[in-house]
């Protein structure tokens, strides 16, 4: 499987989760977690216009004339969602589309979202091009990474599988 932006996002998460998901162990998940990531997504989007657009094998949740905006729950996976947004702008430049990206945590403060701006510098680029030859070697590996189980592990969809 050709690396996307959940793969990206999931590297960083949890390896194993990266390489069920890339090798496309898919298990239906319909927790309430997912449910309500779909449910955000569907509002934020009602009324705007430039959501979720799809170019390639990436999904953006918006596209202004500025930014490139990738939209969170919460924070609890900030790193992944950072090189996720970042390998968003590594496609969209290799179309010509140069932005900024904007990531919003909804739920970080009582009082209201979160939001980074993150830009795609050389040094950026470059470790993003590591990290996407990473996950190809990961993928390709005949080993599954070992379950490094965390607090946030019911929230992912081979929770089961790993409780085993
Ligand atoms: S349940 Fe936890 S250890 Fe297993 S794949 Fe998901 S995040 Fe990784």
């Amino acid at each position: 499987m050709q690396v996307n932006g959940t793969l990206m996002n999931s590297y960083f998460y949890c390896k194993r989760q990266c390489y069920l998901l890339g090798n496309r162990l898919n298990l239906q998940d319909d927790s309430e977690h997912v449910k309500i990531g779909r449910e955000i997504h569907k509002q934020l989007a009602e009324g705007k216009k430039n959501t979720e657009i799809v170019i390639d094998n990436i999904r953006l949740d918006e596209l202004t004339k500025d930014y490139a905006v990738e939209i969170k729950k919460s924070d609890a996976g900030a790193e992944g969602a950072r090189w996720q947004l970042l390998f968003y702008l590594s496609i969209l430049k290799s179309k010509g589309i140069v932005r900024k990206g904007k990531l919003e945590f909804l739920e970080v403060h009582e009082n209201g979202k979160k939001t980074e701006i993150i830009e795609l510098t050389r040094k950026k680029e470059k470790e993003l091009k590591q990290h996407i030859e990473e996950i190809e070697a990961l993928l390709e590996s005949n080993e599954v990474p070992e379950c490094t189980c965390k607090n946030s592990c019911d929230r992912c969809s081979y929770y089961e599988y790993c409780s085993i």
